[in-house]
């Protein structure tokens, strides 16, 4: 019970396959009250029937991407859970064609969409959090080792993710007076609805499941349990980091 009496809102459930599900599924079973925001209509559906089963959980609508929707999403927070412990950020995105051949043909455009929807919404979700983590908190986001090496179609994601990263340090910073923690957790690949779209995604999975010391791909729980770590107070040291849970993947040179 390393959440009990603590209150999350889970950004980024698409089905049960997401790393959001599987990562709210343990902060629940550790006793924590959760809130799930989702996409669009069309996603709400899956998590209205996700979260049923869940005591107590609330949804609602938000895209990141929308001032006026984070606006009333919080507002909607702030009315029934009254404060905030912990936000779990798990959103990416890119257009298709951007996540397949070269990076260097990037359109303007892909470049803003990837870097608005997986990267400038955790500052905009740690904005409108904060007045509502009186008692401080914890924010994990999702992160990809594409941020730092380069990873065949993975291209303005990448980029994204180094944003990312850099944003966790900046907010870090920013939040450590309140007793907010900021940190990514970088997962090894895992086949979901997001990562779908990145071209050539099945042969990423072979070469992991090769070359990782640990000679296996990463489980959903096995990443839950590392946010588990970052969102209750065993993590209470750590903030502004990047934490790896791949399997040691990300050691390997070749
Ligand atoms: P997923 O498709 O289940 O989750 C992605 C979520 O982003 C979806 O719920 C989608 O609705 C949400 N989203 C996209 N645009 C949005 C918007 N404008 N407003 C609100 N929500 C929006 O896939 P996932 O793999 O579970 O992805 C979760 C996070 O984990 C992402 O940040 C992803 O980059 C990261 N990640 C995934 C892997 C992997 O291999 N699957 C590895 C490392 C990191």
């Amino acid at each position: 019970m390393l959440l009990s009496g603590k209150k999350g809102l889970i950004v980024g459930v698409a089905n049960k396959r997401s790393i959001a599900w599987a990562i709210a599924q343990a902060c629940q079973d550790n006793g924590a009250r959760l809130a799930f925001s989702y996409q669009n209509e069309r996603l709400g559906e899956n998590v209205k029937e996700l979260t049923a089963e869940l005591s107590g959980a609330l949804n609602f609508q938000m895209d990141v991407t929308d001032d006026a929707q984070v606006k009333t999403g919080f507002e909607f927070l702030e009315k029934e859970f009254g404060q905030l412990d912990f936000l779990v950020h798990a959103v990416a995105y890119a257009p298709r064609q951007a996540l397949e051949g070269d990076f260097v043909s990037t359109s303007r455009e892909d470049f803003r969409v990837a870097l608005d929807v997986s990267a400038y919404s955790l500052p905009v979700l740690a904005h409108a959090a904060k007045p509502l983590m009186k008692e401080g908190g914890s924010i994990v986001t999702l992160s990809y080792l594409g941020a730092e090496r380069v990873m065949p179609n993975y291209n303005v994601m990448g980029v994204a993710k180094a944003a990312l990263e850099s944003s966790v340090r900046y907010l870090a910073s920013d939040l450590g007076q309140l007793g907010i923690r900021v940190n990514a957790l970088s997962a090894g690949p895992i086949k979901t609805l997001a990562s779908s779209g990145i071209g050539g995604f099945s042969t990423i999975l072979d070469h992991h499941r090769s070359k990782a010391p640990l000679r296996k791909l990463v489980e959903l729980e096995e990443v839950a349990d590392g946010a588990l770590f970052l969102l209750c107070p065993m993590g209470r040291g750590v903030t502004g980091q990047t934490i790896y849970v791949d399997g040691g993947y990300n050691i390997m040179a070749i």
